[in-house]
């Protein structure tokens, strides 16, 4: 979208305002698959879960990955009208629940859905069995998550070494493991984690056959960084790599499945908001806009992602401050923004803030979530 729309919207929709658009989404979902051919997208919904967006990927053909109970109701009654009968059983091919710990009521209301599921440790195992027996499972190894900006690994996945283990301990309380699954940790710029963990997978694959145990499912996680600046090597370029391992280490009947999140909305999304405050502190313009880090800017905090605040005013620029409006001193958008001189009622703007923004957006000192406007749907 050009800046004249953009400010158009902002005038039409008043600020704060975020603009989703969809053309962008299929456009990367079409990459994603381009790329990757043999590997099917199931769309994590927690990097902006808009019914929306949803409905978008769903259209093009993407499947889902969802992370809480109702994250999945969310996606299954979206997928759900799925004649022929017999089918609507079966939903792996479009939705994978991939939080590896889950309450026992929520393995008890999934588990009339047969879903497929992630774990990775002998008590979530022990809990399957007894809340969720018709669950398919997925054990999630850990794998090094080395230069990613969201590290996960000390929070999720099984050792390798004890991976086999693992599976036999399934099998032995009548359950089976179905597939293997990763995360690389979001945005992830070293694309050598990818080949690590593939390599690992394969190791833990072929142990297990050796054992007696088919896996039938890869399924290669998220972390597919977005282009949020030069310095991000083309998506071509990662998926070169993963296509030449997936093609020397696994059979070729293996399904393959990755969970990309940020890499599908991140470019869809631009924010506007207005100025709404200006002051000199140390001889530095702040300026305050009607957004914050606890809205459309949490990623800030959350996702450790910097966002650029841009204005629609050509002119002689300088470093200043710019905070959101709440009245915390946290609440502090960026120190250093190069933006020409601005008053009170301009509009600003940033690109590429499509996933964990107003997904993580809260309701913090009485400020709603920004408006979310949809185009080219
Ligand atoms: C958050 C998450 C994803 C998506 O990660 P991105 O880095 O946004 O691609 C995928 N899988 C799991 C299990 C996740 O928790």
């Amino acid at each position: 979208m050009n800046t004249q729309q953009l400010k158009a919207i902002g005038r039409d929709h008043g600020t704060p305002v975020v603009i989703v658009d969809h053309e962008a989404i299929r456009r990367n979902y079409a990459d994603f698959r381009k790329h990757l051919p043999k590997v099917q997208a199931y769309y994590a919904v927690k990097a902006n879960p808009a019914p929306e967006i949803l409905r978008t990927l769903h259209q093009a053909g993407a499947s889902f990955d969802v992370a809480s109970l109702p994250e999945f109701m969310l996606v299954y009654e979206l997928i759900k009208p799925l004649p022929p009968k017999e089918q609507q059983d079966f939903i792996w091919d479009k939705i994978i629940y991939a939080n590896p710990t889950k309450p026992k009521e929520t393995l008890r209301t999934l588990d009339r859905y047969k879903p497929l599921v992630t774990f990775d440790n002998l008590n979530e195992l022990r809990k399957i069995k007894l809340y969720a027996p018709h669950a398919g499972l997925v054990l999630r190894l850990r794998v090094p998550n080395t230069g990613s900006v969201v590290e996960l690994s000390s929070k999720f996945g099984c050792d390798p070494g004890e991976a086999v283990d693992l599976i036999e301990e399934a099998y032995r309380a009548g359950l089976e493991v179905e597939g293997i699954s990763f995360h690389v940790g979001s945005q992830c710029t070293n694309f050598e984690n990818f080949v690590q963990a593939l390599n690992m997978a394969a190791a833990v694959i072929n142990e297990a056959r050796s054992r007696g145990h088919e896996i039938k499912i890869l399924d290669i996680g998220g972390g597919f960084p977005a282009p949020y600046n030069r310095h991000v090597r083309p998506f071509s370029t990662l998926a070169r790599k993963i296509n030449a391992e997936i093609n020397r280490l696994f059979a070729q009947d293996i399904q393959i499945l990755a969970e990309p999140g940020r890499f599908l909305v991140a470019t869809a999304a631009t924010a506007i908001a207005r100025i709404i405050g200006k002051a000199v502190r140390d001889g530095k313009i702040c300026y305050y806009i009607d957004d914050s880090v606890y809205h459309t800017y949490s990623g800030i905090i959350f996702d450790h992602c910097p966002y650029h605040i841009k204005a629609f005013k050509k002119g002689k620029t300088e470093i200043c401050a710019v905070f959101g409006q709440t009245c915390d001193g946290l609440d502090t958008i960026s120190q250093s923004e190069e933006l020409p001189d601005l008053e009170i009622e301009d509009f600003v703007y940033s690109e590429k803030i499509g996933a964990y923004s107003n997904a993580s957006a809260t309701w913090f000192n009485g400020f709603p979530p920004a408006k979310v406007v949809h185009v080219n749907t």
